[in-house]
């Protein structure tokens, strides 16, 4: 068939994002001799032949380069702006528990924040290694039980005087306090959370400002200290102006309290430092934002002339969400119906390996075909083949159709920006929806400048069963119907 009119992928991805068909596609992702790379090194068209699909592909030096990029531009920024105070990344585990990940952060420098007790053993077991310096700071954030608050002062007492519980309830302030051992403490500001009244979920944490300032009492007369304040404006802010309207206010809360607490030294605006995984179209300038961030802190200390704090961001997403990516193939096309877009059923299930696909509004992927660049282009949904669900589908259906080759099936896609969150939610190893199998997962790190690669197949279907309580046996050999000599028999009959 003649398509001569036709859109091609490649002059949509020009026209619709100005990007070519060779050259960076994102900060993460470049398109080299046809090939698409992730992190201009790995090859993902020649993975997907020599492993097939679906396919997990990981990558941990993304994850190094992220966070020394950004300690990088704070670098440049601190100069720029003589900001006095020093900058601090941390790495908010929880967008992913992966020991490698983790390793992979703390190794680039970054300092570690906690979510939930299990969190603070994990930083335990890494911090008894070494492989969690001793001079990193240990933020443990979140609404904490007797378990996190318990497993907070078992590290202090082991003699690890980094860890800095924020307080988000008042509740757990009496719990801390009793520890023997002098702790660095931090205040969760609530205000923040929801300035904007678009951030619902995120106004459950934190302390109201006369609940700081009776934590800031009780603490006066105590054997600790409070340092840290904390104000996190929600997540995936991605408007830098807005960002910084949203903590000016902040920022002035905490100098009104350094005035009354010479003992803060620290502002930790959290997390909510967007990515580039989600869509092409993404645009924020991280090094103007550290830079604006920095004046205007600079700004609001000399008016209640208190020092500048030392600086610490949270980021989750931003650390890990460019570093895996999965690729996934279009089996089956079935056509649309009453015209609307065709579904490009996967080998896999969006839901499950992409989750917020359906637990948050709006949410996007960066979605790439491999191959046939050059083919007319159509309007598709994606579904995924392996569930039996009406939600597993991508885009939404408020959503936009994605425009993708109309070659139908074999056409494999990387779908970007799952590093972060994705499979946390959906967990690992168990058994998930329609019994969908973990796909193999191929983990690629640096050493000396070479990369090393690591296959674990395809979580096996006995696995996924027994997960659920079946026991599944050897399934026997079919019977054949051998005449048996006689004088044998009672040896056969009990193998
Ligand atoms: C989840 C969380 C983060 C990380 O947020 P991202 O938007 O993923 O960077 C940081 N700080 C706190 C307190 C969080 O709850």
């Amino acid at each position: 068939m003649v398509q001569l009119n036709k859109q091609t992928y490649t002059s949509f991805l020009q026209e619709r994002y100005n990007r070519a068909s060779e050259g960076p596609l994102t900060d993460f992702l470049t398109r080299r001799n046809g090939c698409l790379y992730l992190g201009n090194r790995v090859n993902l068209n020649d993975l997907a032949r020599r492993y097939g699909t679906p396919l997990e592909v990981v990558y941990y030096p993304q994850i190094t380069r992220q966070v020394k990029q950004m300690q990088t531009w704070a670098d440049q920024a601190r100069r720029e702006t003589g900001y006095a105070g020093s900058f601090l990344y941390a790495y908010a585990t929880k967008a992913n528990f992966a020991a490698e990940v983790v390793q992979t952060a703390l190794d680039a420098g970054a300092h570690y924040e906690t979510s939930a007790a299990t969190d603070v053993e994990i930083a335990r077991y890494l911090w008894r290694q070494g492989i969690l310096p001793r001079d990193r700071l240990i933020f443990c954030n979140g609404s904490k039980d007797i378990a996190y608050t318990r497993a907070i002062r078992t590290l202090r007492e082991d003699g690890c005087t980094s860890i800095v519980p924020i307080i988000d309830d008042l509740d757990e302030l009496a719990e801390l306090r009793a520890c023997p051992d002098p702790l660095k403490f931090g205040v969760r500001e609530r205000a923040a959370g929801n300035r904007d009244g678009t951030h619902l979920g995120n106004d459950r944490f934190g302390l109201t400002s006369a609940e700081i300032d009776q934590v800031a009492a009780e603490l006066q007369e105590s054997r600790h200290h409070l340092v840290l304040y904390h104000a996190m404006i929600g997540s995936q802010v991605e408007d830098r102006e807005h960002f910084l309207a949203m903590l000016r206010e902040s920022v002035a809360a905490y100098c009104r309290l350094r005035q009354q607490v010479p003992s803060l030294r620290y502002f930790n605006f959290g997390g909510g430092i967007p990515t580039s995984g989600y869509s092409l179209d993404f645009d924020f300038d991280y090094a103007t934002f550290l830079r604006e961030l920095m004046e205007q802190i600079r700004e609001v200390c000399a008016a209640y002339a208190v020092p500048m704090p030392d600086l610490i961001g949270e980021f989750g997403r931003y650390t890990v969400a460019n570093h895996s990516v999965f690729l996934f193939e279009v089996g089956k096309v079935k056509a649309g119906q009453h015209g609307a877009p065709a579904w490009y059923m996967i080998n896999g299930s969006l839901m499950v390996s992409m989750p917020d696909t359906v637990l948050v509004d709006n949410q996007q992927f960066v979605i790439l075909p491999l191959d046939n660049w050059d083919a007319p282009v159509r309007p598709v949904r994606l579904a995924g083949r392996q569930t039996c669900d009406s939600d597993d589908i991508y885009p939404r259906p408020a959503q936009e159709p994605l425009l993708l080759p109309d070659t139908g099936s074999g056409q494999v896609l990387a779908v970007c920006g799952v590093g972060a969150y994705q499979q946390m939610i959906s967990g690992r190893g168990g058994a998930h929806h329609c019994l969908t199998p973990e796909p193999r997962r191929i983990a690629i790190d640096e050493q000396n400048g070479r990369l090393l690669l690591e296959s674990k197949p395809q979580q096996e279907r006995t696995a996924i069963m027994r997960q659920l309580g079946y026991r599944p046996q050897r399934v026997a050999p079919p019977l054949r119907m051998v005449p048996r000599p006689a004088t044998r028999k009672a040896a056969l009959t009990n193998p």
